[in-house]
């Protein structure tokens, strides 16, 4: 008989690893808290690594409909809009000839509904919060905020940064707050007119802050951004957010370039979002329990990866899961093995991405340089093909290449 898969969590990590068991013929139940599967006002930018398997799950043209590409990669310095480093992305097909797939700028509501719409009702349970898990012999009791409980013989955590399931896995791992804070907002084309280059993924930097956006929808007519300012020491709060004075993003930024100003400006900042990451976990499986996504790697998203690295677990995680559990302790030995590397050094690297973005004027010098040999440096993330990498790869050693490979990027970043 089939295993009962339970998953808890319809977000992007969710909703894409139903879609993958599918393919294989698995159906699985996605548990998600939330009444509806909405994200209001924030997007998310899809890089060829996440691309190459949406478009495998058949998601991709739909996807490209709500979407943009965007034309270039840049990084500019805060004060001026002199170009520090620029790399075509859109522009002459430069990037899906490089590696296979696109990169899209996308709202993350729309993103959202074509998984929910490619998963159909049936199996999606709305308004169902995990309360408790209680581990029955072999198999996983789940308790519901709603009062219902259901037994599976197979429970993923795919239920974000916070992650309940986490707790049962590894223990009392909670988020850890980075000492860094973003104010975002999506701010119309057509008022900013001080911006250079407005359908470019742009980078801006200065001490102790940048501001990172991309034009998203299917006419680019909106550009997201995320400007991310070091603090407050500690966070506080229960919440992602946390409550702040009208002026707090615009005096942040002040003396900025004028493109920049007038997209903090744009919109009001009644809260500034804390960032948060994983510690590595020593292990993502305990039991019939395993992790995916933010709940085993939250990073910081300063190589916009987060949800990248989220859909290549439920790639392979979906490839792994055996039809016969007798083998599924063996099976998520290999899936831990398979991602857990990679995702550390990204996570690592990301970490050091924004020590690098907030240097002060005194302390650039080096860094242009870096950024000059970006694709170089940090292909290897977009090349990555997860479908390929875990049916290809022996079933239980690492490979040579792939030894060499994490040695040979575990301090590459773009910081010193
Ligand atoms: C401001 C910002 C910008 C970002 N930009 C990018 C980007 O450009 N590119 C990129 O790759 N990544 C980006 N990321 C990271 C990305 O959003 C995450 O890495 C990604 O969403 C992780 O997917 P997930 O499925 O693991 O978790 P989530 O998308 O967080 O989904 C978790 C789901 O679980 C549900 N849930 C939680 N607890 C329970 C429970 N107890 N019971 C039932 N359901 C539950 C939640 O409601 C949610 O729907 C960004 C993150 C932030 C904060």
């Amino acid at each position: 008989m089939a295993p009962r898969i339970g998953i808890i969590g319809g977000g992007i990590g969710g909703l894409t690893l139903a879609l993958a068991l599918r393919r294989r013929g698995l159906t699985a139940d996605v548990f998600e808290q939330a009444s509806e599967l909405r994200e209001i006002g924030a997007a998310v930018a899809l890089s060829a690594n996440a691309t190459r398997e949406l478009e495998r799950l058949g998601c991709l043209d739909a996807i490209a409909a709500l979407s943009c590409q965007p034309s270039e990669l840049i990084w500019r310095g805060w004060t001026d809009d002199g170009r520090v480093a620029a790399f075509p992305v859109a522009r002459d097909g430069a990037y899906r000839a490089r590696f296979g797939a696109p990169y899209f700028g996308i709202h993350r509501a729309d993103l959202q509904r074509v998984l929910g719409t490619a998963h159909g009702p049936d199996r999606l349970h709305l308004g169902h919060r995990l309360l408790a898990l209680v581990p029955e012999g072999d198999a996983i009791v789940l308790q519901f905020a709603n009062g219902h409980t259901t037994r599976v013989d197979v429970l993923v955590g795919a239920d974000g940064v916070r992650s309940q399931v986490r707790q049962f896995v590894a223990g009392e791992e909670r988020a850890a707050y980075s000492g860094t804070s973003a104010f975002r907002g999506i701010v119309p084309v057509r008022d900013l007119p001080s911006l250079p280059d407005p359908q470019a993924l742009q980078f801006w930097m200065g001490p102790n802050a940048h501001l990172l956006h991309y034009a998203i929808g299917p006419s680019g007519k909106d550009v997201n951004f995320f400007a991310v300012v070091e603090g407050p020491e500690r966070w506080a709060h229960e919440t992602w957010t946390a409550p702040a004075a009208p002026d707090e993003a615009t005096v942040a930024f002040a003396g900025w370039h004028p493109a920049v100003v007038e997209m903090v400006s744009a919109v009001p900042h009644k809260v500034r979002w804390g960032l948060f990451t994983v510690r590595p976990l020593q292990t993502w499986c305990r039991g019939r329990a395993v992790l995916l996504g933010d709940a085993a790697h939250g990073m910081l998203p300063h190589h916009g990866q987060g949800a990248n690295t989220t859909i290549e677990d439920s790639i392979t995680l979906a490839e792994l899961l055996p039809a016969r559990l007798q083998d599924f302790e063996a099976a998520m030995q290999r899936y831990q093995m398979l991602r857990r590397a990679r995702t550390r050094i990204i996570q690592r690297s990301s970490r050091a991405t924004n020590a690098s973005l907030h240097l002060p004027d005194n302390a650039v010098a080096g860094r242009s340089a870096r950024l000059a040999r970006f694709p170089e440096r940090f292909g290897w993330i977009h090349e990555f093909d997860a479908l390929k990498d875990v049916t290809s790869r022996a079933a239980s050693v690492l490979t040579v290449r792939q030894k060499a490979w994490s040695l040979g990027h575990a301090a590459d970043t773009v910081a010193d």
